[in-house]
């Protein structure tokens, strides 16, 4: 689907929908009565749903020929819009016109909406019109839309604002992509692949294979790839958009392409759920595409281990132990708590090899966080209360919002373990988010300010979330979107 700008003169055919009554439909359209019926449905849906009151109302007219067109009076209830107002206004108007059968949509919002804002509607747009059926055959009733024009007053000016805010929708979509893909297809190596395409963004990418991070002693990540037939990796990438030897801001994030539990097997029931547990590494991976195609003026690392957990006779048991590359040795009492065996090594690998400002972590890491908090908040848990805020403010601004639990030493006891230095899951006592995250704080060494954000239940949405629709959010991304501006505009500060 091409989106592009255009001046109130355009001329059109297909749909169109717009706040200017008279204008548009200067010349005359026709259309039959069974489209009437089929509109007039649509649009007392959106009425009902839409949070914006968006009053979309038809308005019909004839034209000579066979063209037809389609024109909605949008009466818009609020007077001040935010950015994400906008781009949700874009994700309403999209459920209204995406099964209309028509290839070419004219949006005309320019008589209620800055030229800044129309781009902001064309990203929520462009955000709720995403699809992953590149495994269905397509439907010969569907016509999709090829082209969505948004009428601006200063065309120019739009496309202009709309560039930046594309690349973060992509970079949504990125994700969204990743999360969807099958395990069958996305192994750690082709996400792997994945990284290494960031190449022709301008970010520097290496890729660390099992020999090179044998050598490290990564045995944590190592031991809960030795189940699977596939080799695991650590991908880490550079952005380097700021001043040199400014210590970057590092993102790390889990990267199992599929849990079965392992040993500790998971029940059937939703284990095809599992494909999307390597959605903290697409948040990272999204993210550096994003920073680098805005050219962020700051240096960011992006760390991801990424690794298959499966069952096998030569996968890892409960009662293993295995060295970490920090030198912690870890006793493994479930082979389905992977994601902070992954992570262990990865965080320390981050911190010691780049000496970064803060570290930022993204996991689907524990079911227990959906008990804790639904689907409205992801977990925060975080050693900086200064790091805590700003996450917690730029997740508000973008409505990815984040809640702080706590980490404590008191937590401590439930990951000792009698026979290592600590153990992979906690005494059974509850707080499987907090012990999860206490469990990571041991290989944060340095004490750099870190946090780690478990987005395991918002990475999947069932409800249906204005912009994103049912399925996968891209949780995180605009998150980090909000969270490297306001670090830019703080000139570093974190
Ligand atoms: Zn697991």
């Amino acid at each position: 689907m091409d989106i592009s700008f255009v001046a109130p003169s355009h001329p059109v055919s297909g749909i169109v929908l717009g706040a200017d009554n008279g204008v548009i439909c200067s010349t005359s359209f026709k259309i039959t009565g069974d489209e009437h019926e089929f509109l007039q449905k649509r649009i007392s849906k959106l009425r009902e749903r839409s949070k914006y009151k968006v009053v979309f109302q038809p308005f019909f007219c004839q034209k000579n020929d066979s063209t037809r067109a389609m024109v909605q009076v949008a009466d818009v209830a609020k007077a001040d819009f935010s950015e994400l107002d906008a781009q949700e206004i874009g994700a309403e108007i999209f459920v209204v016109v995406q099964d209309m059968l028509e290839e070419d949509i004219l949006v005309d919002f320019s008589h209620q909406f800055s030229p800044g804002l129309v781009a902001h509607i064309a990203a929520g747009f462009k955000i709720r019109s995403f699809k992953f059926d590149k495994y269905k055959k397509p439907s010969p009733k569907h016509v999709a839309i090829k082209n969505a024009y948004f009428i601006s007053s200063a065309p120019d000016l739009t496309a202009k604002a709309y560039r930046d805010i594309e690349a973060v929708a992509d970079a949504v979509d990125f994700v969204r992509t990743l999360s969807s893909e099958v395990p069958n297809v996305l192994s750690p190596e082709a996400m792997a692949n994945e990284a290494k395409n960031l190449k022709r963004f301008g970010v520097k990418v290496d890729i660390l294979d099992e020999k090179d991070m044998a050598k490290l002693g990564m045995n944590a990540l190592l031991g809960v790839a030795k189940g699977s037939a596939f080799e695991p990796y650590l991908a880490v990438c550079q952005w380097n958009g700021g001043a040199k030897g400014d210590a970057p801001i590092a993102l790390v994030g889990k990267g199992v392409t599929f849990d079965s539990g392992g040993i500790s097997i998971k029940p059937s029931n939703n284990m095809h759920e599992m494909k999307e547990d390597m959605t903290g590494a697409a948040v990272v991976l999204a993210t550096m595409q994003m920073a680098a195609q805005l050219a962020l003026p700051l240096n960011l690392v992006g760390v991801v281990g990424l690794v298959e957990n499966m069952p096998s006779g030569t996968a890892q048991r409960p009662s293993d132990v295995v060295r970490s590359m920090s030198g912690l040795t870890i006793e493994i009492q479930n082979t389905d708590a992977e994601g902070r065996l992954v992570l262990a090594d990865a965080l320390f690998y981050a911190e010691k090899e780049f000496a970064p400002k803060c570290i930022i972590d993204f996991a689907t890491l524990t079911g227990a966080i959906q008990v804790a908090l639904g689907q409205e908040f992801a977990g925060l848990f975080s050693n900086d209360d200064n790091l805590c805020q700003k996450l917690a403010k730029s997740g508000d601004t973008v409505k990815e919002r984040l809640w702080r639990l706590p980490l404590d030493t008191a937590y401590d006891v439930d990951i000792d373990s009698e026979i290592a230095d600590v153990k992979n899951v906690g005494a059974g006592r509850g707080a499987g988010s907090i012990t999860a995250a206490q469990f990571l704080q041991r290989f944060i060494l340095n004490k750099t300010p870190w946090a780690h954000i478990d987005i395991a239940a918002v990475s999947y949405d069932k409800s249906s979330r204005t912009l994103t629709g049912v399925g996968f959010t891209g949780f995180g991304v605009r998150l980090m979107y909000a969270f490297l501006r306001s670090v830019v505009d703080d000139e570093g500060r974190i």
